[in-house]
């Protein structure tokens, strides 16, 4: 089980996660492995963002911490359901999970890299990679619960 007490933190030098006691957080961490500096200042960043194609790589694969990416459409009913749900996983995953949507519109190319083809979906990303894909509409308990293991 996850400690409560502490943070894991990807170190984007070496790729070794490093845990941050919470007590800590507001420290400048250096990596177990590398030495080199690890930015804790991402726990701290409000959530959920906005994502868009042009930043994608940046916030999404060059995020320190897990990154779940909910592909969204304003003209799509179940996403209006599916948004307060994002919301409140977002405040309640703040530090061990960043949160953000992607309007599929207006974002189409990276919708299209990761042939996401229906709306609502939620895409995992961790180390960089997709690690998990979630296709339509579910509940909040449903979705803390598959969220579990980034908690
Ligand atoms: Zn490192």
């Amino acid at each position: 089980m996850a400690s409560e007490s502490a943070f894991k933190i990807r170190c984007l030098a070496c790729g070794a996660k490093n845990r941050i006691p919470q007590e800590k957080a507001h420290l400048t961490a250096k990596c177990g492995r590398c030495k080199r500096p690890v930015d804790t200042r991402v726990l701290f960043l409000p959530q959920p963002e906005v994502v868009s194609d042009a930043d994608f790589e940046r916030q999404v694969l060059g995020s320190p911490l897990p990154f779940l990416l909910y592909f969204w459409a304003p003209w799509c009913p179940s996403c209006r359901s599916m948004s307060p749900v994002i919301d409140a996983l977002a405040k309640t995953a703040k530090g061990r999970l960043r949160v953000g949507k992607l309007n599929v519109d207006q974002n189409p190319q990276t919708a299209s890299r990761y042939r996401v083809m229906s709306v609502p979906s939620i895409l995992v990303f961790d180390n960089g990679r997709l690690a998990e894909t979630l296709v339509g509409a579910m509940g909040s308990q449903d979705l803390m619960m598959k969220m579990a293991r980034y908690l």
